[in-house]
This record gives structure tokens, C-alpha cells and sequence, in this order.
């Protein structure tokens, strides 16, 4: 048990009978597209598959995923997808270790902390739904094309489709793989990229035109969110996956940080364009975790203000430091 590869993790889960199936809190496009990729895989290969998901997946993604499911009885196997941390799972609800005998665990998240039974942690691929389809087609399983859109979807949406730096030749060679089973691209493109709200334009124009600044002479932009720019707009963060590209877009930022309350925290967005100034070690620092150059940090600070000055403090700190040849 522990460490396993695609071939072996595709032999232990498809000749599972029955598997339930989690993802983290927040879902993003990667927890979606994996999770409920999974399931259609699994069932459209005669495994009985059920979906635990934490919340309502954001409305965008809504036309590919159907209804999660409520666990019933007792599974071969839990398959914990895109997870870095049990706390993320959305403990509290169903606890994967109480209703299955093996805990699968697949990511792609340093520091990865889920003790699973089966595991397949890489954090050199680009997403998820990338190793739940190297799985797939090491099992020689059946792709319905259902499954191979969610799939395409997750790995669309964790390289900011085939932008972010890891995007690379596997994460290509999967995306041409899944076109090959039938991906629907453009169902996936219409859906995730011109299909926003209005209101959510609007409170996207906001946050350039109202929340965002410059410091540290123009590498880092940030934005910090006031309830009240969520109340005027209608608009939750839970389908704000895009919102802190509106940073990182900007030209000569090297860091992005969006921060906004989540009920007593205040929860801390990081993006990094450059290598020479990862976020991940930043954020694990105090706390957060995530990958070298997208991370989160959930933090306790009396005042947005001291929040900020400590984060710009910190980041500061880091973009003065002497740069790598
Ligand atoms: P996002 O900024 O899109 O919420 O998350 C970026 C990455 O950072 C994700 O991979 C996510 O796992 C991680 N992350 C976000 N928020 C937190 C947090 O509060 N704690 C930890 N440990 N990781 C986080
Ligand atoms: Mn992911």
C-alpha cells in the first residue's frame, strides 16, 4: 500500500464494486471536472460510483455535472480527489475513512497531508482531472464522452486553459487524448469563458476600477474585497474562480494576492508569474498551502488593514530579495 502508479492505481479502483467519491471545499473547475469525471468514468465501466460533493459546484459548471449523491451503505473504496488536507474535504459531513474499506488519494498538491491506503500524488502534473485520465487510459477503461469533457474541463480550468506555467507536453498529450474520446471543447469554452452574469461583469469591473493597486512599484497588485461589493452585486466568491486573473493580467505584476472575509477569516488569494517568486512557500509559511505559483492562506487578522500590511510586509520582503540568475 501507499505510493502507486497509474497502471496500479487503474488496477485496485476498477476492480472496486462500489466507490464513493470526494473533493475539496470551494470546488474549482479541477475538483468538478475530476470528481464528477470520475464518477461517469467509473459507472460508464460498471463500477457502482457515488459523489460526496461539498457544495453546489459553481453555476458555471452546472450543464456538466448532475446532481452529487448521498453515500449509502458501505463502499470498497473513497477516492479523495485535488486534496491537500483532510480539513478541505469538508469534514464535518462524511468522513471518506468511515464509509470505505481503502482510501484512494489523488493529487497534485505539495504537501499533501491525506494518509491514503492507495495514492497517486504528483506534483508535477498539471491537475487532477490529468491523473484521473493517465488512470483511465492505463486501465484501457471505456471513456464516455461525458467523462472525458469533465475531465477536459478540470484540466482547462487548473492551467487557465494551457496558459499557467504548468501547462506542459503531458498536460497537451492528455488534453489531445480527450479530444479523442470526444471532449465537447466548445460546450466547455461557451460555458467557462462567455457565459458570465452580468452581475458578475459588473463586479468585475469594480474590482479593477475600485479595489485594485499597485505596490511595491507596480509588481504587486492586490485587491481586497469588502462585503459590501459582494452585497451590491449579488456575487459570491464560490464562483469566483477568474476573479484574481484580473491582477495577474495586469502588466508588471509579479505577484497577485485578492483577499476577502470567509465568516470569521479572512481568506487570501496568491498568484506568482514569475518562478523566482513562488507563493507556495509563502503562503505554507503562514499557514496555506497550495502550489508553487497559485496558493491560499485562510488567516486571522484583527483589520483587513493589519492583514494587508503584514502580507505586503512579507511579499515585499520577497520581491526585494535578490533575484535568481
Ligand atoms: P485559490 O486561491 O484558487 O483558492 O487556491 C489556490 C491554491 O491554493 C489551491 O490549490 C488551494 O488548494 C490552495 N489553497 C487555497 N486556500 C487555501 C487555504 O486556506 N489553505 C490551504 N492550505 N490551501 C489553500
Ligand atoms: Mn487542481
Amino acid at each position: 500500500m501507499g505510493a502507486s502508479d497509474a497502471a496500479e492505481t487503474a488496477e485496485k479502483l476498477f476492480s472496486a464494486g462500489r466507490v464513493v467519491i470526494f473533493t475539496h471545499e470551494r470546488p474549482d473547475g479541477d475538483a468538478v471536472g475530476s470528481a464528477f469525471g470520475l464518477r461517469a468514468l467509473l459507472r460508464g465501466n460498471g463500477v457502482e460510483a457515488d459523489l460526496v460533493f461539498p457544495e453546489p459546484p459553481p453555476v458555471r459548471y452546472r450543464e456538466f455535472t448532475g446532481e452529487p449523491d448521498t453515500p449509502t451503505g458501505h463502499y470498497d473504496a473513497a477516492v479523495v480527489l485535488d486534496c491537500a488536507t483532510e480539513i478541505r474535504i469538508g469534514k464535518g459531513i462524511y468522513e471518506p475513512r468511515q464509509l470505505a474499506d481503502t482510501l484512494f488519494n489523488l493529487d497534485h498538491h505539495g504537501a499533501n497531508s491525506i494518509a491514503g491506503d492507495v495514492e497517486l500524488i504528483d506534483v508535477k502534473a498539471a491537475a487532477t482531472s490529468l491523473l484521473v485520465w493517465e488512470v483511465a487510459a492505463a486501465a484501457g477503461a471505456n471513456i464516455p464522452v461525458a467523462a472525458a469533457t469533465l475531465l477536459m474541463l478540470g484540466l482547462m480550468t487548473d492551467t487557465g486553459s494551457f496558459r499557467f506555467s504548468n501547462t506542459d507536453a503531458r498536460a497537451l498529450r492528455a488534453a489531445a487524448g480527450l479530444l479523442d474520446c470526444g471532449a465537447e471543447l466548445d460546450r466547455i469554452v461557451n460555458a467557462v469563458y462567455f457565459s458570465k452574469p452580468r452581475n458578475q461583469q459588473l463586479f468585475e469591473a469594480e474590482v479593477v476600477t475600485g479595489c485594485t493597486r499597485l505596490l511595491c512599484g507596480g509588481r504587486l497588485a492586490l485587491a481586497g474585497l469588502d462585503e459590501s461589493i459582494f452585497k451590491k452585486y449579488g456575487f459570491s466568491m464560490a464562483d469566483g474562480e477568474g476573479v484574481i486573473d484580473l491582477l495577474r493580467e495586469i502588466d508588471g505584476a509579479v505577484i497577485a494576492l485578492l483577499y476577502y472575509r470567509k465568516g470569521e477569516h479572512w481568506k487570501c488569494s496568491l498568484r506568482s508569474k514569475d518562478a523566482a517568486f513562488p507563493v507556495g512557500p509563502l503562503a505554507r509559511s503562514l499557514g496555506g498551502g497550495g502550489h508553487e505559483m497559485a496558493a491560499g492562506i485562510t488567516l486571522d487578522a484583527p483589520s483587513a488593514a493589519a492583514l494587508e500590511a503584514m502580507l505586503v510586509d512579507r511579499i515585499g520582503s520577497m520581491l526585494d530579495s535578490a533575484k535568481k540568475e
